[in-house]
């Protein structure tokens, strides 16, 4: 992130977990440090980006990327990226 970037829903909010979960986002977090917060707005960012996660590459992020098991991991990825991992996981 650049040093200037601020979020402009919720600023002051907090990460509680980043994850990967079967080759998509998931991100947990709150728009404060209120528990008992809500913004659906924020809530609803979070989905899109989820959403959005799972047909973005993981590698060069372009968009259209599918989904594929690799060793056992699943990943998100274009296919020259699926085609690049695939050929390291066998070497
Ligand atoms: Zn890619």
């Amino acid at each position: 992130m650049e040093g200037s970037w601020r979020p402009t829903i919720a600023p002051g909010y907090r990460v509680q977990q980043v994850k990967s979960k079967f080759a998509a986002l998931c991100f947990y977090a709150r728009p404060s440090d209120d528990v008992y917060a809500l913004d659906p707005t924020f809530d609803e960012a979070i989905r899109a980006a989820e959403w959005e996660s799972t047909e973005t590459c993981e590698d060069c992020c372009a968009s259209g990327a599918g989904c594929y098991t690799i060793r056992l991991w699943s990943w998100t990825l274009c296919p020259e990226h699926a085609r690049e991992r695939a050929a390291v996981a066998q070497s």
